[in-house]
């Protein structure tokens, strides 16, 4: 798989570090070190993939960038975090970002990353693959969600959830068999991105999607 990739990172040892193992997989790398020229190089070479520092100098931060790519176009966006705290906002509606890496992180797995979310983005469902809940339509073959008759705009991620959600109505299921099921098993996140992930869903659908916790094992739908 031959990608290009834009790097947004102001950290000279990081981002050689993460062109260096991209280079290995044979995708080309172009970096940017502030968020303007990360913006025009989004812009300019249109890559399959883009990795952003949210710490950046200058008037754009990460968050910024992400914005403003998400507002034109849908390409998978890894975001590179220091802090915690920041996850709900990176992954949610307002960024819309495709997953995030904590610093320090180890090169290889910012790979396994970017392949993960790669792989999901190309997966085809089933096209007779649709279900109701009362406001709630979903068309899986189409990838089109509407709620109240207004469609409802879902990440990569979301709608891997989703899907592997509907395919396994009245399951209940434990986080790691809806990170595994959903996302594969070489997804390293950490469960906490399950429930933020479920969190978006709720948020975007609304009540009607029948989506229960299920205290101390996981999450069924239906
Ligand atoms: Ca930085």
């Amino acid at each position: 798989m031959s990608l290009s990739v834009v790097v947004v990172e102001d950290e000279p040892d990081i981002a050689d570090l993460l062109a260096l193992y991209f280079r290995r997989e044979g995708w080309t790398v172009h970096l940017c070190s502030d968020g303007a020229g990360g913006l025009d190089a989004i812009r300019a070479r249109q890559p399959d993939f883009v990795v952003l520092d949210i710490g950046l100098p200058g008037d754009l931060n990460g968050l910024d960038v992400c914005r403003e790519v998400r507002a034109r176009s849908d390409v998978p966006v890894l975001m590179l975090t220091a802090r915690d705290d920041e996850i709900d906002r990176i992954l949610g509606l307002e960024l819309g970002a495709d997953d995030y890496v904590t610093k320090p992180f180890s090169p290889r797995e910012v790979v396994a990353r970017v392949k993960a979310i790669l792989r999901r983005g190309h997966r085809q469902s089933d096209p007779s693959s649709n279900a109701d809940f009362g406001a709630i339509a979903v068309d899986l073959g189409r990838r089109v969600v509407e709620a109240d008759g207004k469609e409802v705009a879902l990440a990569s991620q979301e709608w891997s959830l989703l899907e592997f959600l509907l395919q396994n109505s009245g399951i209940v299921l434990s986080r790691q068999q809806i990170l595994d099921g959903a996302w594969g098993s070489d997804w390293f996140g950490d469960p906490r991105t399950i429930d933020v992930h479920i969190r978006q869903l709720r948020r975007k659908l609304g009540p009607d999607l029948p989506l229960a916790t299920v205290r101390g094992v996981g999450y069924r739908l239906g």
